[in-house]
């Protein structure tokens, strides 16, 4: 019998479970948190954690951490890395931090900080097997990717063609190859349309991408009813078209309108909350209100927020031509590849002055007005899309103004005038909760994701723990755990990692029709520099693989 390890006299912050700060006993066996066992049954061994807070481990949900365009980020900005280290100890390697740390670092910083389960949000298919690389050498974290599909050339043929079954085919056949969770839409037919007529104007929902002669609308619309016929623990997962510009708020809300009733996520939505008139950066202001209203009254959408945190960082996203539009305007060195019949990439550093720059102040203001506008913690998940906004270890100054709304008018004072009337931040008094904090960082993540043994607390969780010491300094309490626990296993000590733990990979196998294979692989073989057979990622490349049921 697995050892039975009990951790004592906390007060536990579950939401899912409906406990809100009970002093209550965590048993853990096997890397699972089990019943309470039947009197007189003693531990074989006890963490005395009187006086602290537990919260099941963070689950970030939309971040870049494996793959290539985050390789590229890492060599685009060694100044940002030369004295940011961390030294191997005897429990752990080498690594680097800037904002886009290398892969072991990653896993520590995020132990660190008490998350215990991360999620790539863009990986094409055929680079997947680089991303699942890297993956095993990513300690501490429970780990998985998104695949691009929004601009991928058979998708958009059988979408145009109406062949519903042989699409449900493929996305399932390419979800098993890459060994992936779900679908992921960037800038749908957006991407193709740039790489073929270099458009620079704002992408329309109803203009058709040149030669495929399908319309964005019709791309969300129809990915979104595949990933529901394929019972996808997570919906599909989407990017909108025009990220970035001023008035693509009405891009955002047709593209929620346009998944006519199925799941839709809808990632880092603070860049895509825009107001104003596409021409004249002066006009920029939040459009966050009239989004919130329509998520409030559609059940089937959910999002997370994409904070931006002041500072250097680096832009990296599947939406090329987002990645030029950035260049443009910054000059910055910039990388961009293509991605053969599936997607694109751009990587630039950028850095947010919001004590300067009024665009970049009404960023920041967008995103919170997210968090605190969203009645419902449960549709809305705490990210940064690392690092586009800021690296996620900045997460604890996100909820530290969460929880204070004097630290956020201490800020917003320091603002540049035209704050006020460009947002709506100033005039909201709501301070978040310990429990709506461990909604939006791992309760809802987890419930968004599918996954039902994380971000929760109850028997059959796993046992990913995080021990808060109470704090009126809410960004040290939430930088810095006093224990961080995965799978049962006590990983980090007061930011120290006392050892490394290999987390498993999720992905989906929805299964499909056999018969659909020919006619998927003579075009592939038609169309890629690879063959068929040397595509699929083999389940014995994948680190600690577990495939989570369709059953959605
Ligand atoms: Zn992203």
């Amino acid at each position: 019998m697995a050892d039975l390890f009990k951790i004592s006299g906390a007060r536990v912050y579950d939401p899912a479970n409906g406990v809100d700060g009970q002093v209550q006993d965590i048993w853990i066996q096997g890397g699972k948190i089990v019943s309470p066992p039947s009197d007189g049954c003693r531990p074989d061994r006890t963490l005395d954690a009187r006086g602290y807070v537990i919260m099941p481990g963070g689950v970030d949900m939309h971040c870049h951490i494996a793959g290539p365009k985050v390789n590229t980020g890492r060599k685009m900005i060694p100044e940002m890395k030369r004295d940011a280290v961390i030294r191997r100890t005897a429990h752990t390697h080498s690594g680097t931090i800037g904002s886009v740390p290398s892969t072991f670092a990653t896993g520590y910083l995020y132990s660190q900080m008490g998350y215990t389960t991360a999620f790539d949000a863009a990986i094409p298919g055929l680079l997947a097997r680089h991303a699942h690389e890297e993956f095993a050498d990513t300690p501490q974290l429970d780990k998985g990717f998104y695949v691009l599909f929004g601009n991928n050339h058979y998708v958009m043929d059988r979408i145009r063609e109406a062949e519903h079954e042989q699409l449900d085919a493929y996305c399932s056949w390419m979800l098993e190859a890459a060994k992936g969770y779900t679908i992921k839409i960037v800038n749908p037919g957006g991407v193709e349309s740039w790489k073929q007529i270099s458009r620079m104007s704002m992408q329309q929902l109803d203009e058709p991408v040149p030669h495929f002669g399908v319309t964005p609308r019709a791309v969300v619309r129809e990915l979104a009813a595949a990933s529901d016929r394929l019972k996808l623990p997570h919906s599909v997962h989407i990017h909108c078209n025009n990220l970035g510009i001023p008035g693509n708020w009405e891009t955002t809300k047709h593209t929620m309108e346009s998944l006519d009733g199925h799941r839709g996520h809808f990632a880092h939505v603070q860049f895509h909350s825009y107001a104003g008139d596409p021409n004249d950066p002066r006009s920029f202001r939040s459009a966050t209100s009239d989004l919130v209203d329509y998520v409030h009254a559609h059940p089937e959408v959910t999002v997370d927020v994409g904070h931006v945190n002041p500072g250097q960082t680096l832009s990296m996203t599947g939406d090329a031509p987002f990645s030029s539009h950035l260049h443009r305007l910054t000059k910055n060195k910039w990388f961009t590849a293509d991605c053969e019949q599936e997607s694109s990439c751009g990587v630039i550093p950028i850095e947010y002055r919001p004590e300067k720059s009024l665009i970049h102040a009404v960023q920041w203001a967008i995103a919170l007005e997210w968090y605190l506008l969203m009645e419902d913690p449960w549709r809305c998940a705490m990210t940064s899309d690392h690092p586009n906004g800021g690296a996620f270890y900045r997460y604890p100054e996100i909820i530290a103004l969460l929880m204070d709304r004097e630290l956020r008018r201490d800020t917003m004072a320091r603002l540049p005038h035209g704050l006020e009337e460009r947002t709506v931040l100033k005039d909201i008094d709501r301070e978040y909760t310990l429990s709506e904090v461990a909604i939006i960082t791992r309760a809802a993540p987890a419930r968004i994701l599918g996954l039902k043994h994380k971000g929760h607390l109850g028997a059959g969780a796993d046992a990913d723990i995080t021990i808060y010491a109470p704090d009126k300094d809410i960004r040290r309490m939430f930088e810095r755990p006093r224990w961080v626990i995965k799978g049962g296993v006590v990983a980090a000590e007061d930011g120290d990692i006392q050892k490394e733990v290999f987390g498993e990979t999720f992905f989906v196998e929805p299964g499909f029709d056999q018969n659909s294979l020919p006619g998927i692989k003579d075009w592939f073989e038609e169309h890629y520099t690879i063959s068929f057979s040397n595509y699929p990622v083999d389940t014995h490349y994948v680190d600690q693989p577990h495939v989570v049921p369709c059953d959605s």
